[in-house]
């Protein structure tokens, strides 16, 4: 006897299993959907490596997924030649090494998800635990031995070679020993419906093994089989049965055969007019694991030079794992003249419109084409220009509905604003895709073409504002001028659209321009010039003793012309990052730190003339002891209205203190014990009276 070993499922696996076999569900047919997708890859990965090793087909020629219902012993079993597995797979594939997906799903079913969700998390082959309370799976990968691995659950699984069970040349048998309230899983018809339903678009033929009772003949005494030969019509038998009782008699016997439940040609090579949207609905969903149907399908054909088909669907929801670094780059399967080739290519598609799906089926392309061939293809590159030319026209399509459109740009909008940011020749087109909340958008996000639309005149470029969320840029003393001369300001509050707008510059001729950089351009008439040069030389001191103050900290103080209501901010240069990326970029904290320092932003203090507190500031002695913890106190403030993060948090809290003290006129000699170390080289604040607390306020 070969030796058994044990290993124990990794502990979140081990939880899954748990939930899947105590969760009440009814939907429990889904698990033979998963085990057939599993078989299907499995035969993917067979024929793809035979595409340059033809011998690999040798251990098993024929490529197929086979169903065989086992009444009597309550097993169902689902046999593939594919590529099988080696122990090694056996050990990682099937329970120690725990996916992404196996925490998601649980924390998805927790709120609320479906247990037929499973295979979009890539654990559904632990859905055979919904119909079984024993599973084997018995592999042979054509680099080692058959195995069996064995698990009734609890935490553990067995793996022993095979020496008991019939030698098969190449791929697995899944076989389910089924529970006994869920025998109707082992009922022909039962399995035909959930075939047909589930895994009609697979594309290796799906056999299954039916039992056939046939009457046969035997004859009591004499042997001769003469009818048999003739092959004589059943309704003869019985006639010549009556006719001679005492000689023959009939005996049931069950044969097997195997009936195939796929036989419906490719879709996509199917006449478009001809294809109803629930067949398009059942392949999207058999070729994505997804559960609900798409929200658009594109189906064309390209002839001339070079000639192929394509089928594009647009899913209703992002995957969990959208941006997962390590994950599949794209989700076209490519196929060479009906034969599957890969579903991983890729320069089929740009990353940015990875979240489409579908197949392309190429004419011209060599069947025994390699990885390293695709990547200086020729027709690849048609191919794929079209695919994105075919990707535009379908999202404008979803766009003409108002609902699919929201859906659309709620799951979507990352992936569109990637395009613009990595696609030169599209940019202008996707451009009109994006849409934003803005001053004066309401509740419906705005696009670009209806910003146009609701320029004043006298406006010439785009603004916009970037930052954490809607509710953090809304009030943003950066808006004031702008709200004042009645220029809309959008707000692109996801992360993504700081690297977006680094590269979208302009937008049917007018310039994106970010009011909280520098060199911000506000049409002004005559007067408001006039008004500002004579500002500048009345500030001109008061800009020059800050600067004094703040030392390094900022790089110039200037006069403001964007803000009304506030005394000063802090602007960022225009090619620097600004508050918002600093923040972006503090929160990934995987940049080197050479590139930030560099980058970091360079800060401009831009104060308000017409503000009270600068006023007041002005008329000040540039030698009064106040003027510099005013002009700290006015600084940090201004880091924190702008969006930066304070450099001295508890320095800053000890400044606010002591004006609260002042406020409340607590003498600060009494406090004066309570005082610690640190706060020693503090700006002094003593002289500062109440009287100057009311210029402040
Ligand atoms: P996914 O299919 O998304 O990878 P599953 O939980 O369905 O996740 O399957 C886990 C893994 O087990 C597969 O990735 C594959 O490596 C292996 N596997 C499952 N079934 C088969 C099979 N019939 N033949 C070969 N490998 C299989
Ligand atoms: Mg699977």
């Amino acid at each position: 006897m070969a030796e058994t070993e044990t290993f124990a499922f990794q502990a979140e696996i081990s939880q899954l299993m748990s939930l899947i076999i105590n969760t009440f569900y009814s939907n429990k047919e889904i698990f033979l959907r998963e085990i057939i997708s599993n078989a299907s890859d499995a035969l993917d990965k067979i024929r793809y490596q035979s595409l340059t090793d033809a011998s690999q087909l040798d251990t098993e020629k024929e490529l197929f997924i086979r169903i065989t219902p086992d009444k009597e012993n309550k097993i169902l079993e689902i046999r593939d030649s594919g590529i099988g597995m080696t122990k090694a797979d056996l050990v990682n594939n099937l329970g120690t090494i725990a996916k992404s997906g196996t925490k998601a799903f649980m924390e998805a079913l927790q709120s609320g998800a479906d247990i037929s969700m499973i295979g979009q998390f890539g654990v559904g082959f632990y859905s055979a635990y919904l119909v079984a309370d024993k599973v084997q799976v018995i592999t042979k990968h054509n680099d080692d031995e058959q195995y069996i691995w064995e698990s009734a659950a609890g935490g553990s699984f067995t793996i022993t070679r095979d020496t008991v069970n019939e030698q098969i040349g190449r791929g697995s048998i899944i076989r389910l020993f089924m529970k006994e309230d869920q025998l109707e899983y082992l009922e022909e018809k039962r399995i035909k419906e959930i075939v047909k339903k589930h895994s009609e678009f697979i594309g290796y033929p799906i056999q299954l093994v039916v039992e056939k009772e046939v009457e046969k003949e035997v004859e009591d005494e004499e042997e001769e089989t003469k009818e048999e030969e003739d092959g004589p019509k059943i309704e003869e038998i019985d006639e010549e049965k009556e006719k001679e009782e005492k000689k023959k008699k009939t005996i049931k016997e069950i044969k097997k055969e195997t009936e195939e439940l796929n036989k419906t040609k490719p879709l996509w090579t199917r006449n478009p007019d001809e294809i109803t949207n629930e067949e398009y609905g059942a392949f999207y969903k058999s070729i994505t694991n997804d559960w609900e149907d798409h929200l658009a399908v594109k189906h064309f054909s390209v002839e001339g030079q070079l000639e192929f088909r394509a089928l594009l669907f647009v899913p209703r929801r992002a995957p969990f794992d959208m941006f997962e670094q390590k994950k599949k780059r794209n989700n076209i399967k490519l196929y060479v003249r009906r034969v599957f080739i890969m579903d991983d290519c890729e320069e089929l598609i740009p990353e940015w419109l990875n979240f489409v799906k579908g197949v392309v089926d190429s004419e011209d392309l060599p069947l025994n084409i390699s990885r390293e061939m695709l990547q200086q293809n020729k027709i690849l590159k048609v191919i794929r220009k079209n695919l994105v030319k075919k990707c535009i026209e379908l999202f404008n399509e979803i766009y003409e509905d108002a609902e699919n459109k929201k859906k659309f740009y709620d799951a979507f909008s990352k992936n569109i604003k990637l395009g613009i940011h990595e696609d030169s020749t599209n940019r202008a087109k996707l451009s009109e895709f994006l849409m934003f909340y803005s001053t004066k958008s309401g509740e419906e996000m705005t696009s670009l073409k209806d910003y146009v639309t609701r320029m004043p005149e006298k406006q010439k470029n785009i603004y916009y504002v970037t930052g954490e969320s809607r509710a953090a840029v809304e009030n943003s003393p950066f808006l004031e001028a702008l709200k004042k001369k009645g220029f809309e300001v959008l707000y692109l509050v996801d992360p993504i659209d700081e690297y977006m707008v680094q590269q979208l510059k302009e937008y049917d001729g007018h310039t994106l321009q970010s009011v909280t950089k520098e060199g911000l351009e506000l049409e002004e008439d005559e007067e408001e010039k006039k008004k500002r040069e004579e500002e500048k030389a009345q500030f001109e001191e008061l800009c020059k003793t800050i600067k004094e103050i703040l030392g390094d900290k900022v790089e110039k103080v200037v006069l403001s012309n964007r803000i009304v209501n506030s005394p000063c901010v802090l602007v960022t240069g225009q090619y620097g990052w600004s508050a918002n990326m600093e923040r972006i970029m503090r929160a990934q904290a995987l940049r080197d730190s050479a590139m930030s320092s560099y980058m970091a932003s360079k800060k401009t203090m831009e104060i308000n003339p017409e503000h009270a507190i600068i006023k007041s500031l002005k008329a000040k002695d540039k030698n009064d002891k106040t003027l510099k913890d005013l002009v700290y106190l006015l600084y940090e403030t201004a880091l924190l209205s702008s969006g930066f993060t304070l450099e001295d948090p508890s320095n800053f809290a000890s400044r606010i203190h002591r004006m609260i003290k002042l406020g409340l006129s607590i003498d600060d000699e009494e406090e004066a014990e309570m005082e610690t170390d640190a706060q020693d080289d503090m700006p002094e604040l003593e002289e500062v009276g109440e009287s100057k607390m009311e210029e402040v306020d």
